[in-house]
């Protein structure tokens, strides 16, 4: 009702201005159907571990006197804690970005310090799967844009290509200037990704075979991260992919530079 009280008043003043009220209050609905799912789906997804701890706390009670059994529930109780806290992470991290937080004082990133925290950052996991990380490419390359949130767009893309690989294998992370763009390539010879559900991974809360990837204590929100964290840096993300061969996910990102003109924040000085 609202908006037809708006586009009656306006109506003299040009078909104009009237069509872009309505555009406005359709985006307007938009928006808050996106944010109503995004709650809907949020509530589901902690329903799982905080489910799961109190089964195991209530577990733990009956297994009194069974120090190995209570133990043991503990343990399972501890990675389930651990879940909950990266899901809640990733959850804040997300709702911030698309509250189009804007980049609050973009800075020159330097990529090779994001490539070699990101890196670090699944060290242990690569290890526990013997599996070598490998980064080469052109070194000195920068983004103009926020470096957390570049860091967390390559650390996702890492942490994936070491979770969906098997034992001993590769991931390559390289890192190229292409024109007026860089791009960070995640190369990995892991699982890959069935032609058919290409086009879904980058939604929220998706995952291809939840069940075969329980293991991997995934939350199904990183490649929205990333793909975010390319559209504020008015980059994009691709992915190819051979099921059973592996995968190869690109970011690219406007060159440090370049990008100025296309990001709210201060202008860099130099
Ligand atoms: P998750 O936390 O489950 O990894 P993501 O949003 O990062 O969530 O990825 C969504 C889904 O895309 C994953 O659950 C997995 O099925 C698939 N996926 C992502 N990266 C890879 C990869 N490198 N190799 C194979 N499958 C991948």
């Amino acid at each position: 009702a609202a908006a037809r009280t708006v586009s009656a008043r306006v109506a003299p003043l040009g078909s104009r201005l009237v069509l872009c009220l309505v555009e406005d209050r359709t985006r307007e609905k938009r928006v808050e159907a996106v944010r109503r799912d995004f709650v809907a789906n949020v509530s589901h997804e902690l329903k799982t571990p905080v489910g799961a701890i109190r089964l195991l706390a209530e577990a733990v009670d009956d297994a009194s006197d069974d120090p190995e059994a209570v133990q043991r529930f503990a343990s399972r109780m501890l990675t389930e804690s651990d879940r909950l806290t990266h899901l809640v992470q990733q959850i804040i991290e997300l709702s911030r970005l698309q509250a189009h937080d804007p980049l609050e004082t973009p800075v020159m990133v330097e990529l090779d310090a994001v490539v070699a925290t990101a890196v670090d950052t699944s060290a242990m996991e690569a290890a526990a799967k013997s599996i070598e990380v490998v980064t080469n490419g052109e070194a000195g390359l920068q983004v103009f844009g926020s470096s957390e949130q570049i860091g967390a767009a390559v650390s996702n893309l890492v942490a994936n290509a070491v979770a969906y690989s098997s034992e001993g294998s590769r991931v390559v992370v390289t890192t190229k200037a292409v024109g007026e763009q860089v791009q960070v390539s995640v190369l990995d010879q892991g699982i890959g990704i069935p032609a058919v559900e290409i086009d879904r991974i980058f939604e929220r809360f998706y995952r291809v075979d939840p069940a075969r990837h329980r293991s991997t204590g995934g939350t199904g929100l990183g490649l929205s991260i990333v793909k975010h964290v390319a559209a504020t840096h008015g980059g994009d993300v691709s992915v190819w992919s051979v099921e059973g061969q592996g995968s190869t996910f690109t970011l690219t990102l406007p060159r440090g530079g370049h990008a100025s003109s296309r990001i709210a924040g201060p202008q860099p000085t130099h």
